[in-house]
């Protein structure tokens, strides 16, 4: 089973966002083994410091390489297997349902959340690290796209999700968009669900939302289209 550990600055931060819904339930039953761990603590001095002035000069801070070094070494001793390291940074390769899903078969992924104006760049060969990045966007620090990957890949882990089923129909999943979907009341403030959706028809509600999900994802994402100037991600199709 993939093991998830986050080393940043603010743990606290971290916790707060793992401890409910689907992934807080699933940690707490034992499916998901998730360690926070604080930076600070691989730190030697004193005062223990993280971040130092740029080289080269400019606004901001850089945290500093030996700190995240020293918790990659303790934390791959502790897990006694391989792990791989990720580090958050909006300069590394885009985190997509299929990067979740390769992630989901790995024995344990590391995670390194940045602060400032990012990580000593030495990092990432010396702890061969790979940097993923949740969009093109800046936000500031490593800890939110680090709970955006951990909750996408936690999903694929079996029996986080209640009913698999709804793991399987996501968007993405499937190669493109979900369907729509609409709960009672059938008629809301003068809308009305569709038809097909009350009739008990299994295979007509099925076509049904085949359809829909296949229109939706032409209309608003065609470079999803399987084909589609060869682009399409179909589920384990190679990338
Ligand atoms: N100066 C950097 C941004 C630093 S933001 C730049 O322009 O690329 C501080 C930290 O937040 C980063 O080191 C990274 O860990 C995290 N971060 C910010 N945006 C991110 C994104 N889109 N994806 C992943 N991590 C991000």
């Amino acid at each position: 089973m993939v093991t998830f550990d986050v080393v940043t600055i603010f743990p606290a931060m971290v916790e707060a966002g793992l401890a409910e819904g689907v992934v807080g339930r699933a940690r707490a039953r034992g499916l998901l083994d998730i360690a926070v761990h604080d930076l600070r603590g691989f730190t030697t001095d004193r005062h223990h410091v993280v971040d130092d002035v740029a080289f080269g000069g400019g606004p901001g801070m850089v945290m500093k390489a030996e700190p995240f070094y020293v918790a990659v070494e303790t934390i791959r001793q502790r897990r006694g297997g391989p792990v791989r390291v990720v580090l958050t940074s909006p300069a590394g390769r885009r985190f997509d349902q299929a990067a979740a899903e390769a992630m989901a078969q790995d024995d344990g992924v590391l995670w390194l959340c940045g602060r400032y104006e990012g990580v000593d760049e030495r990092v990432v060969d010396a702890v061969g690290a790979e940097e993923w990045s949740v969009g093109d966007y800046v936000v500031s620090g490593g800890e939110l796209p680090a709970l955006v990957m951990i909750d996408a890949i936690a999903r694929l882990v079996p029996g986080v999700v209640g009913d698999e089923r709804s793991v399987e129909n996501d968007s993405f999943s499937a190669g493109g968009l979900d369907y729509p979907h609409y709960t009672r009341p059938a008629l809301w403030r003068d809308r009305a669900v569709p038809e097909v959706l009350l009739s008990g028809h299994h295979a007509a509600i099925e076509q049904w939302r085949r359809e829909r999900a296949a229109e939706r994802t032409r209309a608003r994402r065609p470079d999803l289209v399987v084909g589609a100037s060869g682009r399409g991600k179909g589920k384990g199709e190679e990338r």
